[in-house]
């Protein structure tokens, strides 16, 4: 379950001099303006609307903004320009972002690891292989020897690449078999290889 919901809170205010329409008298309308918010588990998300209100110093009578009276309209628009909206209603809006910035870097860290792994294979690397779309594998390096690089392949597939750890338990063949190294950069660059591990 999401707890969310909206609330508001009064940012910015002003005074205008001008007759008021119910008392008919020339007095101050007070201006209240109110920033909607929405928000999250009660983390702020993101601004939503404005509302205002209006209020005659002399008869207190209020307005809704959707009421406001031709008169009333330029003071209000101009006391709304100069109220800003507080920065913490982008609260949820600036974690999110971050968060996708951090997965963002972890990504592009990981690609230039996996790519430098590729370039000088080790005895005892764990390929993460995608077959087809929901069909993952292991391949574990044997040797190297020059441009070629020898694997076992798992026995055992998956079909979720959350499965690709159990393998690891899972029997190898006992022959290796030669891939080239320049096979292997495609196979990076276009999916294949997903990620390559090397065991501490
Ligand atoms: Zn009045």
């Amino acid at each position: 379950m999401i707890i969310y919901g909206a609330a508001g809170k009064e940012t910015g205010g002003g005074k205008i001099r001008t007759t008021c329409i119910n008392c008919q008298e020339p007095t101050t309308i007070n201006i209240l303006i109110v920033q909607r918010y929405a928000h999250i588990y009660w983390i702020p998300f993101f601004p939503s609307g404005k509302k205002a209100v209006s209020e005659c110093s002399n008869c207190n009578h209020v307005l809704e903004k959707k009421n406001f009276p031709e008169k009333y309209k330029n003071g209000y628009e101009e006391i709304k320009s100069r109220t800003k909206t507080p920065i913490w209603m982008f609260t949820g809006v600036g974690i999110i972002a971050l968060i996708i910035i951090a997965l963002f870097i972890v990504g592009r860290q990981n690609d230039s690891e996996n790519a430098e792994l590729a370039l000088s294979p080790q005895k005892g690397d764990i390929y993460e292989i995608k077959l087809s779309n929901e069909q993952y594998t292991i391949y574990k390096v044997d040797k190297v020897e020059g441009n070629t690089v020898y694997f076992f392949e798992n026995e055992y597939m998956t079909d979720r690449l959350s499965g690709v750890e159990e393998l690891l338990e899972k029997p190898f063949t006992t022959e290796s078999y030669p891939v080239m190294k320049t096979d292997l950069k495609v196979m990076l660059e276009n999916g294949e290889i997903m990620d390559i591990e090397r065991p501490e």
